[in-house]
């Protein structure tokens, strides 16, 4: 057979549904038969049912028939309301042509990415950080430049430190908050001084805002509140988090370049054609209904009890430590004293968390190599799992009697 093309394997992947398909095989395999289960605390999506109403929206999507394309960038109405509610947190309004609808967040890198990046253009990213940023910078040729988001900084880093990584091939800069996988928030001033950056450089920026709602303290601070900023940067967000609707497949991309609309709508009618119908009057419904609101706040409320008994658990077991984090469900957990008394990699660690205490987790290195000295917990599962899982987490270590 003729080979593959010779950026197919530089491919990334998000190592997590890997971990997912191996730990549901060792569950069904090993742990099954003798009458055990796992606990599961890595899953990166909501724990709530999709809100009634909206379900209900798109069944009667279907039910009236609106089964066939739609216009490459969506239905008017519903980017119509995206626009409305991405203008609440930028500093100049947007209208429904600056929106594109996408199945999902992650078409937004994938588009913005291949409209921008050369072989050997080089994209700021933040390290740990969501991996499918490196991976399509990757298999597109370019270069990435991790920016490491330091654990004694709640998870930000310096405008020194972004400044040491452009270079004149310095293309995109990639913002994510609240993030995953640290669930640190940006300051107020740190977003202010990336924007001066940015402008001063003239560099385009890819603001990933997909856990804009579930923020803890404080409010949601776009980059795009800044002046100069909307007309160089593409904010990406979606459905899939704040209204538990992952499987829908729903998100968009706003920006206030035309250019980059354009483009952005020639690559999603290259590659989709579309969003599926039904999904996007869900979509709208999601942001529109009445009792949607009321259905976010909830969740956000219960996320933030779950969050505070999972950072009290945590920092009670020798040898982990966690910052109580600001936003998304995550929870980045330092675990370097622990790796080093068993000189075992996160990886192994994980691998051992999840066949002695049989509670899975994730390693911080399948966010980057900064996230070597951590593990990913979230805290989307209810507070009995939680509670269940670290019991187990904290016997598991005190039968090994670590000498920390
Ligand atoms: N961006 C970040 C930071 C994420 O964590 C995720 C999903 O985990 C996405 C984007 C992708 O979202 P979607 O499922 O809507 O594609």
């Amino acid at each position: 057979m003729k080979p593959f093309s010779s950026r197919l394997p530089r491919l990334g992947t998000e190592n997590a549904f890997a971990v997912i398909t191996k730990a549901k095989k060792f569950e069904r395999e090993v742990l099954q038969p003798q009458g055990k289960h796992l606990v599961y605390l890595q899953i990166g999506e909501p724990g709530f049912d999709t809100p009634e109403n909206i379900n209900k929206a798109a069944i009667r999507a279907i039910k009236d028939n609106q089964t066939h394309y739609t216009a490459t960038p969506g239905i008017h109405e519903l980017r119509e309301a995206v626009a409305r509610e991405s203008s609440r947190n930028s500093c100049m309004p947007y209208e429904a042509e600056d929106v594109v609808i996408v199945p999902g967040g992650k078409p937004v890198m994938f588009y913005m990415i291949q409209a921008l990046i050369d072989p050997g253009d080089e994209v700021i990213i933040p390290n740990p950080g969501y991996p499918i940023y490196g991976s399509v910078t990757e298999f597109l040729g370019g270069k990435v430049v991790p920016i490491q988001l330091k654990e004694e900084n709640n998870f930000n880093f310096s405008a020194e430190e972004l400044e040491r990584c452009i270079t004149p091939k310095t293309k995109l800069i990639i913002v994510n908050s609240p993030q995953n996988p640290t669930g640190g928030v940006y300051t107020k001033e740190l977003l202010g001084q990336i924007a001066e950056i940015a402008i001063r450089h003239d560099l385009w920026v890819l603001s990933d805002e997909i856990y804009d709602k579930i923020v803890h303290d404080g409010t949601h601070v776009s980059i795009t509140s800044f002046a100069g900023m909307p007309e160089r940067t593409v904010l990406l967000n979606g459905c899939s988090k704040a209204y538990a609707m992952t499987g829908y497949r729903v998100g968009w991309s706003v920006t206030k370049n035309r250019e980059m609309a354009i483009a952005l709508e020639r690559l999603a009618c290259n590659d989709v054609s579309c969003v599926n119908t039904m999904a996007q009057f869900a979509a709208l419904e999601a942001l529109t209904g009445s009792v949607t609101q009321k259905a976010v706040d909830k969740m956000v409320i219960e996320y933030r009890q779950r969050r505070d008994l999972m950072v009290k658990l945590v920092n009670e077991i020798p040898g982990m430590r966690c910052h109580s984090p600001k936003g998304a469900f995550y929870l980045m957990v330092n675990v370097r004293r622990l790796l080093d008394a068993l000189k075992i990699t996160g990886a192994e660690f994980c691998d051992r968390v999840m066949k002695e205490a049989n509670v899975l987790i994730l390693p911080g290195t399948v966010f980057g190599l900064f996230g070597d000295d951590f593990v990913r917990f979230s805290y989307v599962s209810t507070e009995e799992k939680i509670k269940e899982g670290l019991a187990r987490i904290r016997d598991w270590i005190q039968k090994i009697a670590l000498p920390l």
